[in-house]
């Protein structure tokens, strides 16, 4: 006799949100904002509160430095994902370091830093396609003025898993299967980095209460027979349930980001999110008032 099946409970797609504007980052990043919470519910989404997806678009060599200088940010995180190309970044913190295709860099901005972020002088001078994403992860109320953090996690650092059928997981944070990712994170979170095979079924357990959002970068799936999401697109889900199946229809790459919600009110106002107006004013003084530091 079999087991009896654990009892699964889809998660409801909640919407999907065809890709929206597409503009630059400094010189160096064009890109889409997949979405962002100053034009969603921002607790609809907590705790992420926008992804950027940059390229894939290929750059001529050059001698000039592409990308965007210092700048400040306080009150989350930003985690950069990079698939081609090379970023090269600094911070007052004393961060820093070259992020190669499947690294990613966590940083925790916390009570505030500024930064740089540029491709990479190799990288400039060969020329090639860049694409990466920038995804930035709220932090609850208590630990916005944590002190800044940085982490550089290589790809050979982080857990893939074979799927059944063809396909991989790479276990960028939280657990999947059984294998814990190796970034650091405030709140429970869970970040996937999918390659899925055209006509691929999987089922993805996904934590009860999370946040769910699947982020499609290239190809096309469909999800609990839904219509399909595409490039550049995402699915939104609702909190209750236990899983999401995927059918891939075109081979494809996927984040699948889930977390708990951070129920806070969210105010944001450029490099800043945090819980009020005073805060934001706050941190634009501090930063003038060079709190958050120089890069030398
Ligand atoms: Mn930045």
């Amino acid at each position: 006799m079999q087991p009896a099946n654990k009892e699964k409970l889809l998660k409801n797609l909640r919407c999907i949100q065809r890709s929206v504007d597409r503009h630059w980052v400094g010189d160096g990043f064009p890109v889409r904002t997949l979405f962002a919470y100053s034009n969603l519910d921002p607790l609809s989404i907590s705790p992420f509160l926008l992804l950027d997806y940059a390229g894939p678009i290929d750059f001529p060599p050059t001698n000039q430095r592409r990308g965007v200088g210092e700048h400040p940010h306080r009150g989350f995180e930003t985690v950069t994902i990079v698939y081609q190309g090379e970023v090269e970044h600094r911070d007052s913190s004393g961060g820093g370091g070259i992020i190669s295709p499947g690294d990613v860099q966590w940083m925790t901005a916390g009570s505030g830093l500024v930064h740089d972020e540029f491709h990479s002088r190799d990288f400039a001078q060969r020329g090639g396609t860049f694409e990466m994403v920038q995804l930035w992860v709220n932090l609850p109320a208590k630990n916005k003025m944590a002190s800044p953090r940085y982490q550089s996690i290589l790809s050979a650092q982080i857990p893939s898993v074979s799927l059944p059928g063809g396909g991989v997981v790479r276990v960028i944070a939280g657990e999947f299967a059984g294998l814990r990712g190796p970034a650091k994170t405030f709140t429970p979170i869970h970040v996937w980095d999918l390659r899925l095979g055209s006509a691929q079924k999987i089922d993805l357990e996904v934590s009860v209460g999370h946040t769910t959002i699947l982020v499609v970068l290239k190809g096309t799936v469909r999800v609990n027979e839904s219509e399909a999401i595409k490039e550049a697109e995402i699915g939104l889900f609702d909190r209750v349930g236990t899983s999401i199946h995927i059918d891939c229809i075109k081979d494809a790459t996927v984040l699948l980001l889930s977390g708990e919600p951070i129920n806070e009110t969210v105010v944001g106002q450029g490099p800043f999110v945090m819980n009020s107006l005073q805060e934001i004013r706050q941190a634009i003084v501090d930063y003038h008032s060079g709190k958050m530091g120089h890069l030398s």
